[in-house]
């Protein structure tokens, strides 16, 4: 049974990132998004879970774990 209290939710280590954008070209809903220090955004409301992001990172920086939102 799916448990849909249970939601994905994605972790980004600032110490691996090297702020070459691939995440951001690969997130369909516009979850990522750059500050004007070009530091990764998470907009955590957007995101759907798709493990996109984690799977073109070349640093390893974004995991991704489940928020029980109970
Ligand atoms: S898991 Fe998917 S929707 Fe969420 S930030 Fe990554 S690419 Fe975007
Ligand atoms: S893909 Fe990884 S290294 Fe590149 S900007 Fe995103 S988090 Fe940083």
């Amino acid at each position: 049974m799916i448990d849909i209290q249970s939601i994905e939710k994605i972790n980004l280590d600032f110490s691996r990132c090297v702020h070459c954008g691939l995440c951001l070209s690969a997130c369909k809903t516009e979850a990522l998004g750059h500050d004007f220090e070009k530091r990764i955004l998470f907009r955590e409301e957007l995101c759907i879970g798709c493990h996109l992001c984690i799977e073109i990172c070349p640093r390893g920086a974004i995991s991704s774990f489940r928020l029980n939102s109970n």
